[in-house]
């Protein structure tokens, strides 16, 4: 009779959160929902760990993974064992937590977060998914983590977008939930036969931040590059989805800022030193954009405040929330909670953002609850372990 009692008033709960989260409303913080786990939900969430599946009704989706208790009783030990690692490791996985923090607000307003500010990682939300899962961003990043580790090569990158987009490769669950119109559209040239780097949009309307999101492991693989090799190795890497000036630039000056990092710079010594790349190295294949960066170059964005802060899916304005959120927080966490309490495209500038954040405050900066709630955790170490080694040259 209890059991059946504590059964029933779960289930009642749950059904109680699907249909609020399903009607947009926001379910009550800090419940205690779960007896035999004793797991409290900070912030918001759907549950549990001692769920019977047998009586599982439809509408909640994947019973246990929705408990953070799931992941933590199970959790990874990373092994660091030297700075370089510590810096791969919390560069890659300060991305895809970032990424699974701004999933279930992605898309919501700045008034919104403004009310009912992030301060913990949910579930649900805007793709009504489980703890920790993680999007297209980290997908299409570990797509090219894939292709480095086989031995990098642009068509190896498209076959591995293809089998992301066609069979959900590289994904949380095996579904594709959210992907970028540009990126879209040129998945489908390839699929046609046509030749990888013409297949990004070069109109000035495929500035989303779709390249931008994936570009971070050439950092890492591209580090002991020339200049003039890096920065053609960016650009294709950027054109698979993203030909245009604009968005190429963005991701030359991403992985080169990321590179002043992983070289161990403070943050505006790097900052300098990133400048000084793009007005000695692309003047002459990108002067008509500079006056699109022109905040970042000034570095006029380090100073600006939150309301000149526009945190859309342009690239231009991506680039310039997650600079001035890397600039403005301190330490991972704040980094992260910063970048998402923006609002709008909130799972993207939290990925980029934390990949800064990652490697500047290293691995063990990112909250332990954070990281062993992850979805995929242990394949996606594996990834990165071997790209570690890889990248070793
Ligand atoms: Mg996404």
């Amino acid at each position: 009779m209890h059991e059946n009692y504590k059964v029933n008033s779960l289930i009642e709960r749950w059904n109680v959160d699907v249909q609020s989260y399903r009607s947009g409303a926001k379910t009550l913080a800090s419940v205690p929902q779960c007896e035999t786990c004793t797991n409290y939900i900070r912030g918001n969430a759907l549950h549990c760990n001692c769920y019977n599946s047998e009586r599982k009704p439809k509408y909640v989706l994947f019973p246990k993974k929705e408990c953070p208790a799931y992941y933590n009783n199970s959790p990874i030990n990373l092994k660091i064992q030297n700075d370089r690692e510590n810096k791969i490791y919390g560069g890659l996985f300060g991305f895809c937590v970032g990424d699974a923090l701004g999933v279930p607000v992605e898309f919501s307003t700045r008034e919104e977060r403004e009310k009912d500010p992030i301060k913990e990682m949910r579930a649900y939300g805007t793709y009504h998914q489980p703890f920790g899962t993680w999007s297209d961003d980290t997908s299409l990043t570990i797509c090219l983590i894939d292709a480095i580790n086989r031995g990098y090569s642009i068509k190896k990158v498209a076959e591995n977008f293809v089998n992301f987009y066609e069979k959900g490769y590289f994904t949380p669950y095996g579904d594709v939930f959210d992907i970028g119109n540009s990126t879209r559209n040129a998945i489908i040239e390839i699929c046609a036969g046509i030749s990888p780097i013409e297949c990004g949009g070069r109109a000035e309307i495929d500035n989303g931040n779709g390249s931008l999101m994936r570009i971070l492991p050439i950092a890492f693989y591209g580090k002991k590059l020339s200049g003039q090799e890096l920065i053609q190795l960016t650009e294709e890497v950027s054109s698979l989805t993203h030909g245009h000036n604009r968005s190429k630039l963005a991701c030359i000056f991403y992985v080169e800022f990321a590179i002043q990092i992983i070289l161990g710079y403070e943050k505006e010594k790097a900052l300098d030193r990133t400048i000084d790349f793009i007005n000695s190295n692309c003047v002459k294949a990108y002067f008509g954009e500079f006056e699109n960066f022109k905040k970042i170059l000034s570095k006029k964005i380090v100073n600006l405040t939150k309301d000149e802060i526009k945190s859309s899916g342009y690239v231009i304005d991506t680039l310039e929330a997650v600079l001035w959120t890397f600039f403005h927080a301190n330490g991972y966490r704040d980094t992260i909670l910063k970048a998402i309490n923006l609002g709008g495209d909130t799972d993207t500038i939290a990925a980029i953002a934390g990949g800064i954040a990652g490697i500047y405050y290293g691995l063990n900066d990112i909250p332990q609850e954070w990281l062993q709630s992850i979805a995929k955790k242990e394949e996606l170490y594996q990834m990165f372990e071997q790209f570690c080694v890889v990248t070793n040259t």
